[in-house]
């Protein structure tokens, strides 16, 4: 069979430890047999950010700028633990946090759903794609403890001098807490239209709560920004595309979630995306069954797993002992930027590939051939286990048979 040929490259960013294993079996099992794989390689393993001074990661990120899609590899960030095990020179950020800023994006994070892994919410039937807000609210806060009496105000000082103030709390003696947050008005554009953009482009409805009833200024002002850019810019299109964008209160989205089918897009401010985005993740069963997306307002993307290098399991591997380390999430992130490569480029076959190795994938899992982390909560009856590589060649099996 002939193989797949693409027009642009794909930025690649290869990562650390148990999923820089799985990422090379990928691609040698799943993709370079079918396609004819045109990447920009980048090497965001922790070693080679160090040797660098972390300039690969950002060079990456630029590249994603410039070609529009990439995939990313778990990466490890640095801890005191991770300073003596690599020699570091510094205490890198994490390359997330790095990418992310420079994207000013939008993560999505969605299970994969399939026959066997039930989620712990029965009616969930599709899968919940969390985005998280990642800008300020507590996340950058100012925050006091007060020891006695006294009076705490907020006060805003305009570009001009001119002061204005408002009384927080008047004190008794024996004192309290006080938080300042923010938020600026151009960060929640932003997330409003990476949202919109989203849903629109996975054809979903978009889910967004505030609490705007008892903040009147502060999560009205977000209420306020997503219902004006979705009327301006939105609202036709989410019309034709037969996708609905729907506002209620934080705790009303809440207690609809629990009751729908899934399915939806929940946009949450900061806190309310690291809280739920937990609850969610941890209800359909794996973090290993979890894909992530950032998406920038100016329409890039970066597909990656939502779990982390898996480090207990290289630890295994790297003392010859065999590892079932489950590769979905890490395929799933190859078939999104594939998909999306495809869509860009108008490559038909690149799109069903993505979409023959997704099914490929799921059938494998629900006809019984899994990795450990599943086969301990599956309902299916006798799965068989298989090793990290064993179950990438099941795939592939699958995969070849589902070949026209
Ligand atoms: P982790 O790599 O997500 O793994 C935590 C545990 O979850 C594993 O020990 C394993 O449980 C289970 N697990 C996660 N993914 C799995 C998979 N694909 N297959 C099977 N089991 C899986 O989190 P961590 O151990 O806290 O972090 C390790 C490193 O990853 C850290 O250096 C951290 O900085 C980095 N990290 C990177 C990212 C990213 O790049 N996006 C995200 C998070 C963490 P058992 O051991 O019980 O089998
Ligand atoms: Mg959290």
């Amino acid at each position: 069979m002939d193989k797949i040929v693409m027009k642009t490259p794909i930025v690649e960013m290869d990562g650390d430890e148990m999923t820089r294993i799985l990422w090379k079996m990928i691609k040698d099992e799943l993709l370079l047999p079918f396609i004819d794989l045109k990447t920009e390689y980048y090497d965001l393993g922790l070693k080679y950010r160090n040797e660098t001074d972390d300039q690969v990661t950002k060079d990456s990120a630029n590249a994603t700028l410039k070609y529009g899609v990439a995939v990313k590899c778990a990466t490890i960030t640095p801890n005191a633990a991770r300073m003596t095990e690599y020699d570091l020179k510094e205490m890198w950020k994490s390359p997330n946090g790095t990418i992310r800023a420079m994207l000013n994006g939008t993560v999505f994070r969605a299970p994969i759903i399939v026959k066997g892994i039930e989620p712990y919410v029965k009616n969930w039937k599709k899968p919940i794609t969390i985005a998280r807000h990642a800008y300020g609210d507590i996340y950058l806060n100012s925050e006091m403890r007060v020891e006695g009496a006294g009076k705490a105000e907020l006060t805003f000082t305009a570009a001009d001098g001119t002061v204005t103030k408002q009384l927080i709390h008047e004190f008794d003696e024996k004192g309290g807490i006080v938080q300042g947050v923010h938020n600026c008005t151009g960060s929640i554009e932003d997330f409003a239209r990476c949202c919109f953009n989203y849903a629109l482009d996975s054809k979903q409805d978009l889910w967004f709560g505030a609490k705007d009833t008892i903040s009147k200024k502060y999560d009205h002002h977000f209420k306020d920004i997503f219902n004006e850019i979705y009327e301006n810019e939105y609202k036709t299109r989410f019309g034709e595309a037969g996708i609905e964008y729907f506002y209620t209160l934080i705790d009303d989205i809440v207690a609809r979630i629990m009751r729908s089918e899934g399915g939806m897009i929940w946009a949450c401010k900061n806190y309310d995306g690291d809280v739920m985005s937990d609850m969610v993740s941890s209800a359909f069963g794996s973090l290993a069954m979890m894909t992530s997306v950032l998406v920038s307002p100016s329409g890039v993307y970066e597909y990656e797993a939502a779990h982390g290098t898996v480090q207990r399991h290289y630890y295994k591997h790297l003392k010859g002992e065999e590892t079932s380390t489950n590769s979905v999430a890490t395929i799933f992130a190859w078939t999104g930027a594939l998909r999306k490569r495809g869509e860009l480029d108008g490559i038909k076959e690149l799109c069903d590939f993505a979409d023959r190795l997704e099914k490929a994938t799921i059938a494998t899992i629900e006809s019984g051939r899994m990795t450990k982390d599943l086969a301990l909560i599956t309902t299916l009856k006798d799965p068989v286990v298989l090793n990290s590589l064993d179950f990438i060649k099941e795939i592939r099996k699958t995969l070849e048979e589902m070949q026209v």
